[in-house]
């Protein structure tokens, strides 16, 4: 009995455990972690910049193609380049929150969480003036208190459905196959365009990878949105779904 109680107890300590970074459990609150499913839009994400040079030719790659991205900033890049930040938002991307410096949220207070979130949205209204109310935690890390914290800022959380796998720096051709087996349509890819640990980190064959995921699903007819887009796509339709279900 008691050992039938204790296997019990570690499985779900390490089910919440899994919720606390899964990227798309929802245990903790809700967090938007991908779009319409089957849905022809396709959302990148690039977490961790901005980060000198490889932002900037991520932004040539998108240029390029007429494609927009999601960029979630850690603000101590922010405050050390501002000038990439600026470059990212006037190419028309979405800026994003990734908090000032890249802690793990799950073991931070309410207080520190709030610091975090607010030292980067000053660093990013320092560089680029207003931007959008997203925000996503550093190793998808969170619990209840965390997405309080956001919600109360006004700022909402969002994770993601499919994992590139390209934070160590990858042949480009593994990250764009890692990507695709996990496609569902709807989907929020997660990339990475710096390095969370130092300015510098060589994201080289994220940026090929990135293209190869560009003419791909290109070709297939995808759209290319922002995340607001894909949350004002998904909102619509939810809208409608109770109304139908209302009549
Ligand atoms: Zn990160």
């Amino acid at each position: 009995m008691f050992a039938r109680l204790a296997g019990l107890t570690a499985a779900v300590a390490a089910t919440a455990g899994y919720q606390s970074m899964s990227p798309t459990g929802r245990w903790y609150g809700p967090t938007f972690a991908r779009g319409i499913r089957g849905s022809k839009q396709v959302a990148l994400t690039y977490d961790d910049g901005p980060n000198d040079p490889h932002t900037l030719h991520l932004l040539d790659v998108l240029a390029k193609n007429n494609v927009r991205a999601t960029f979630f900033m850690i603000g101590r890049f922010v405050h050390e380049r501002p000038d990439i930040a600026l470059a990212v938002a006037q190419a028309g991307h979405t800026v994003g929150n990734h908090t000032f410096n890249h802690p793990l949220l799950t073991f931070k207070s309410a207080a520190e969480t709030r610091a975090q979130l607010l030292d980067c949205q000053q660093a990013l209204q320092d560089a680029i003036g207003d931007h959008s109310n997203l925000f996503r935690p550093p190793f998808g890390g969170r619990r209840p208190a965390t997405l309080r914290v956001a919600r109360q800022l006004g700022l909402q959380t969002v994770m993601w459905n499919v994992t590139g796998y390209d934070w160590n720096a990858r042949p480009a051709g593994v990250i764009a196959q890692r990507v695709a087996g996990q496609m569902r349509g709807g989907d929020v890819i997660l990339l990475h365009d710096g390095g969370h640990r130092d300015q510098g980190a060589d994201r080289a064959q994220t940026v090929v990878a990135t293209e190869n995921l560009i003419h791909r699903y290109l070709d297939q007819g995808s759209n290319f949105v922002t995340i607001d887009e894909m949350i004002l796509a998904s909102r619509k339709k939810q809208k409608v779904e109770r109304a139908k279900a209302r009549r």
